[in-house]
Parts: structure tokens; C-alpha cells; sequence
């Protein structure tokens, strides 16, 4: 497995600095890992929670900057805080006690430029006997090149297909071409596992792709383009995972559009579409998963135990 770190392009950002001799580029990760939180989490989709939960492994920073985004406390590049330096030992450590309780499934999340310390991580995790079902849960704003690599180590995809509108992407999220970077990824990502899911014995996903999308409030016109894309690029047997949860966060300007919850009405909209369109696999999230799915990294249980 060949990752160019001293050069980097892991990401579609393509910075090109040498993290090996410290350089920073847009996301400020150099090669040691940068992880926030390491926990045990309830609240995925059923299949992939069972009934044990997930070990999910929050990476710091990302290699997007959307302004409103629900782990902001965590996310963004222009924090650094000591404590998220750990040892590659504490990391396996923490996994290790979680796994341990029968936890069969260990979740990465913004991995997409810490995708070397997370094969770093999987790896010694293989060499003491660990074989966890691997979840790489990303923005979906990654390398087809990096994803090929991956082939193999990751079993579940869960990207978040997050805009169709390139606008959208550039005034939120501050990239560029995410649709066409997004919808490779997704391709690739489908061209490994299929659109059918694999479960384990214990009858947790074990492999395959679910797309997630975060409908935002106000746009719910980009929501529905979405879907249609996906049913045109894709098919409407993937997986879809369609989230309600959106909260804003504490950083958003007072006047900003998105400065509020969803409607009941342009969420039905978006849920209509999911269903006209033939989309029959996957998850509706209910309106009132925005009370309890933000995060607060700044506690010892970062998130509300919803089941
Ligand atoms: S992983 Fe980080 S340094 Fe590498 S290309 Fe992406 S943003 Fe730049």
C-alpha cells in the first residue's frame, strides 16, 4: 500500500507539502495521528450499530470546512489541541478495551486525510488478532487513487453525499468540483462492495456502501437534485441514508440563512422524492433526531444514548 505523504495528495486538495518533514496543508495534520475521541457509539443506522454499537475512532480536523458543521468542536484546522496527539499504543489500547466487550465493528470518521494513520492503526490492530469490520465514514470529498488502496481494508463505505450544487459546496463547505469529486468517489467506492449488503454472523453489516445526505434547512431543491443524480449515476437499490438531524452549531453568523431547524415541510419533500425516485434500502431519519444527535466533544460521552 503506497500513500504520498511527502508530496501530499491524499485528499482531492492535492497540497503537495511533505508531511514526513512537517509541513501543513490545508487540513494541518502532519504524519502522527490527530484523534479527538475514541467511543463507543450507538447511534449509527441499526444495521450498522447492532445491538452492541460501533468503536468509532473521531479523527481531528477535515479536509472540507463546512461552517456548519455538527463536530465543529473537533473539526476545525485552526485548532490544535495537545491532547489529541496521542500515541499509536493509547489509540490501540482504547480500541482494544472497547473491542474486547464484543463490539464487532470500528468505525473511522473523517478519515480522509488521516487515511495513513488509519491503515497505520488497522494494521497493528491485525498483527494482535484484531479483525474488526472497518467503516470508513467520510465526506465523500476523497481520491479515487487513495480509495483503489484501500480495497480490501475497508468493508463498509459510508460517505455523506453532501450538495449537488457546486455553489452550495463552495459557499458551505468551501471547496470546489465536490459534486464530480464526491460522485467518483461514491463509484469507486460502489465498484468495490457492490449495492448489496453483506451481514456477519451476528447479523451487522459486514460489507457494502450506504450513502448518507444531511438535508439542510432551505435546501431542499438541491436535496432532491441530489437524489435524482444518485439514482442516475448510481441506481436506486444503493443504500440511502437520509438525515434530519441538523442543528446549527454556535459559529453561525445570527443572519445566515441555514441559522435554523428543518421545516416538517421541506423534510417531507426530500422524503417524498427518496420514494418516487425508487429508492427502497436505507434509513429515514425522523424529524426529531435533531434534538439528540449533536455532539458535545467537550464531555466524557460525546453523544446522547439513543437506543
Ligand atoms: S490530506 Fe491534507 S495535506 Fe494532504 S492533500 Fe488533503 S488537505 Fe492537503
Amino acid at each position: 500500500m503506497h500513500f504520498n505523504i511527502e508530496n501530499c495528495n491524499l485528499c482531492p486538495h492535492s497540497c503537495g507539502v511533505n508531511r514526513k518533514m512537517g509541513q501543513l496543508g490545508i487540513c494541518r495534520v502532519g504524519i502522527d495521528p490527530l484523534v479527538a475521541s475514541i467511543v463507543l457509539h450507538k447511534g449509527e443506522e441499526t444495521v450498522i450499530s447492532g445491538e452492541k454499537g460501533v468503536c468509532n475512532v473521531f479523527f481531528a480536523h477535515c479536509n472540507l470546512s463546512c461552517i456548519y458543521c455538527q463536530n465543529y468542536q473537533i473539526s476545525d484546522n485552526r485548532l490544535s489541541d495537545k491532547r489529541w496527539l496521542i500515541s499509536y499504543d493509547i489509540i490501540i489500547d482504547s480500541i482494544k478495551r472497547i473491542l474486547d466487550d464484543g463490539v464487532e465493528t470500528l468505525g473511522f470518521v473523517s478519515p480522509s486525510h488521516q487515511v495513513y494513520q488509519m491503515v497505520e492503526i488497522i494494521n497493528r490492530l491485525n498483527s494482535l488478532g484484531y479483525k474488526p469490520i472497518v467503516v470508513y465514514n467520510t465526506n465523500a470529498y476523497d481520491s479515487v487513487e487513495v480509495l483503489r488502496e484501500l480495497n480490501g481494508l475497508v468493508d463498509i463505505y459510508l460517505p455523506d453525499f453532501k450538495y449537488y450544487s457546486d455553489e452550495l459546496a463552495l459557499r458551505y463547505s468551501n471547496v470546489k468540483n465536490y459534486r464530480f469529486i464526491a460522485t467518483s468517489a461514491i463509484r469507486e467506492m460502489i465498484w468495490q462492495k457492490g449495492t448489496s449488503f453483506q451481514l456477519s454472523n451476528s447479523g451487522v453489516l459486514s460489507s457494502g456502501v450506504m450513502v448518507r445526505h444531511l438535508v439542510l434547512p432551505g435546501h431542499s431543491k438541491d436535496s432532491i437534485q441530489l437524489l435524482r443524480h444518485i439514482e442516475e449515476e448510481f441506481s436506486s437499490n444503493l443504500s440511502i441514508s437520509l438525515m434530519s438531524q441538523y442543528r446549527p452549531n454556535q459559529n453561525l453568523s445570527k443572519k445566515s440563512s441555514i441559522n435554523r431547524l428543518l421545516s416538517p415541510n421541506e423534510y417531507e419533500e426530500v422524503v417524498k422524492t427518496l420514494f418516487t425516485l425508487g429508492f427502497h434500502r436505507g434509513y429515514v431519519q425522523d424529524l426529531a433526531s435533531n434534538t439528540y444527535y449533536l455532539p458535545d466533544f467537550n464531555a466524557s460521552k460525546p453523544f446522547f444514548d439513543v437506543f
